[in-house]
Parts: structure tokens; sequence; C-alpha cells
């Protein structure tokens, strides 16, 4: 197969006339979001969303989203919209944030994996609105990586991994956040599966106390397995193997610097993705930087893009880690999986 890269901004339009027109045959259209590159399917339509499954790579038990075009659209894809819900949809949509309740009957269990419930998501992006609208169905799409791989946010990441696997991509440029979408569950007591960058904090001064899974800072307890079953497979991993040092900016910086000298003495190809705050520790050294500690934002934005550029250069990479404030809970929790959970403090 031939996968035709389509620029939205010189041909937005066509671009997605023709995704819709694809997403209606059953076929897929990988496609730009304010997180990262999404790869999308019919989501009313149990044999196009395998299609995904078996493009990316992706375990069958592991959910999917389904994104809308409007907020009234949900009505149609959970048995009924809870209160809090309707709340954070007028403040949070269309964006980052994506919502579990229990699913309408006409869902298929291909996109839920066979669970009772189903995540949905109006995303902010232009392109992607105009393609779901334009499709009139809502679209399955998980991230549009090869199972494990750290998720693409650029279209030639999402055609380094996809090429002949998929007929379209619509290329929309760099996304705006660099990571996926914060995963809140509503059934029961508020809980984010997988934070992003609608923040727990954000959530919390709108509707009270949010819990935490925790898995996000934690590899996966056996009894979490059942309510986040994605969480279980290895993720984000980049060619190289990657270890997290956390701490202050300077004993970090420290510490890193030792570990780089032993290894390359070893004869490994080292990398280290530091912050603007410690860059000046790796001079002549093969350094990379993550962004502004103070805004973790930024670390979020360039952390999958380093790990498929510099990963694909090197034996090991060593990462700084940061607090868990704020988007800073986002990048660690992609960075500590990226990693297995190879970490140290100092
Ligand atoms: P991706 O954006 O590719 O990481 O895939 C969607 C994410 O949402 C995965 O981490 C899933 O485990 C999660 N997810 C989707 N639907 C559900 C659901 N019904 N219950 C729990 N997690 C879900
Ligand atoms: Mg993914």
């Amino acid at each position: 197969m031939k996968t035709e890269v389509i620029s939205t901004a010189r041909r937005e339009e066509a671009g997605t006339a023709l995704g819709a027109e694809l997403i209606q045959n059953g076929e897929l259209v990988a496609f730009p979001t304010e997180t990262v590159y999404g790869l999308g399917a019919n989501g009313m339509d149990g044999e196009a969303v395998n299609r995904i499954f078996e493009a990316k790579g992706r375990p069958n038990d592991n959910p999917l989203i389904l994104h809308v075009a409007k907020k009234s659209d949900v009505k149609a894809l959970w048995a009924h919209v809870p209160k809090l819900a309707n709340v954070l949809m007028d403040t949070f949509w269309p964006g980052p944030l994506t919502l579990i309740f229990n699913k309408a009957d006409e869902v298929p269990y291909e996109v839920t994996a066979g669970l009772e419930t189903v995540a949905v998501r109006m995303p902010a992006d232009k392109t992607a609105r105009m393609l779901i609208q334009k499709s009139g169905v809502p679209i399955a799409a998980p991230s549009a990586n090869r199972s494990g791989r750290p998720s693409p946010t650029t279209a030639e990441h999402v055609l380094a991994d996809m090429d002949g696997r998929i007929p379209l991509i619509l290329d929309g440029g760099p996304c705006r956040y660099g990571v996926e979408s914060t995963v809140l569950s509503l059934v029961g007591d508020p809980t984010i599966l997988r934070p992003g960058a609608v923040t727990r904090e954000m959530l919390e001064a709108v509707i009270g106390p949010v819990r935490l899974a925790p898995s996000i800072l934690n590899p996966l307890g056996e009894r979490e397995v059942a309510a986040s079953p994605g969480m279980k497979y290895k993720h984000y991993a980049p060619d190289a193997s990657v270890h997290v040092v956390e701490g202050e900016p300077k004993p970090v910086a420290k510490r890193i610097r030792t570990l780089y000298y032993d290894l390359e003495a070893d004869g490994k190809r080292v990398a280290i993705l530091g912050t603007e705050q410690t860059m000046p520790g790796y001079r002549n050294m093969n350094a990379y930087s993550l962004g502004d500690r103070d805004d973790p934002e930024t670390l979020c934005q360039s952390l999958f893009r380093l790990l498929r550029d510099v990963g694909g250069d090197c034996d090991v990479i060593l990462a700084e880690g940061v607090e868990t404030a704020n988007t800073g809970l986002a990048f660690m929790n992609r960075l500590l999986r990226a990693a297995g959970f190879s970490r140290e403090r100092v």
C-alpha cells in the first residue's frame, strides 16, 4: 500500500475530504491533534477498528479513545451523561481531556477491548475536528505509532512507523502539547488513569478531589490491570535504553556526568537529556535540552521527539527527572515508562 502525505497548511479541505472518504470506507487515516498524531478509523465499525490494532501491532485488550466533533455527540456513546461530565466538558472541551464512562450498547466492543466503559474526547485541533465532522462518525484513534514506540508528534514520525501500512497521513506540523490526553475515569470516584496537559490541579479546581491511579508513577499492580489494561504494556520505548536521575539540578547533573563517563569508558554510545538549568554542566558532551524545569509543558513538548531522534544513534540515554506537580506528572509518567522504571534519586 502506498502512503500518501497531505499537508493541511496547503490542502486542508481536500485532505480532510479524502480522509473522510477513507474513514467511511473502513480504512485508516493518521491525523494531527493538539496532543499527538492519532491513527483513526470509523469508531462504530468493529472491522475498521480491528485494522488499527493490526497496523499498530497493538495487543487487542488495549482500548481506544473515540474522538467527537461536538459535545452533544457523547449522548450516543455513553449509557447516560453524568453531571460531572457536563461540567468537565464545558470547562475543558475541546481539549486534551478524555472522559471514561459506561458505554452505550451501540459502541462496538472492538473499541473498548471488551470493557463496558468507553473513552471519549473532543480534540481542539481544527484539522482533527474537520475530519471527524466530514466523516460523520466518531473516530476511534490511539496514537499513530507502532505499539511500544514513542508516540508521534510530527507527520515524519508517523511515516517512519506506518509507511506502507496506511493509505493517508494528514500533516499538520508539530503537535502543540506533545503528550497524549489526560484520561479521567468517571466510573466511581473521578480517577486519573493517565496524566496529560489538563492537570490534576486544573481538574480539582473545578470538581474537587481527584484520585491518581497508582500506576501513573509505578509499574502496574495486579489489581489495576482490569481498570486500565493499556498500562501493562511496554510504552514509549526508543531504540536505546533509558535511565532516569531525579533530584535537584546540581546533584542530578553531577551524577549524570559520572554515569556518562563510566558508560563511555565501557564503549557505550551515550546521550544526555538535560534541562536548560543543567545544560551548562554538560559542555562538550552529547547532551540535548528537554526544556525548562520551571515550565514542564516544554519538557512534554520535546520528550517523544528527542526519544526518537536521539534514541536511534546511541545505546544509553541518561535523562533528568523533575518534580511531579502540574504537567511535570505527565512528563514523569511518560519518561519512567520509556525507561522501564530504571531510576535513581540523588
Ligand atoms: P493511546 O492514546 O494510544 O495511548 O490509547 C488510549 C489510552 O486510553 C490507553 O492508555 C487506554 O488504556 C486508555 N483507555 C481507553 N479506553 C479506556 C477504558 N474504557 N478504560 C480504561 N482505559 C481506557
Ligand atoms: Mg499510545
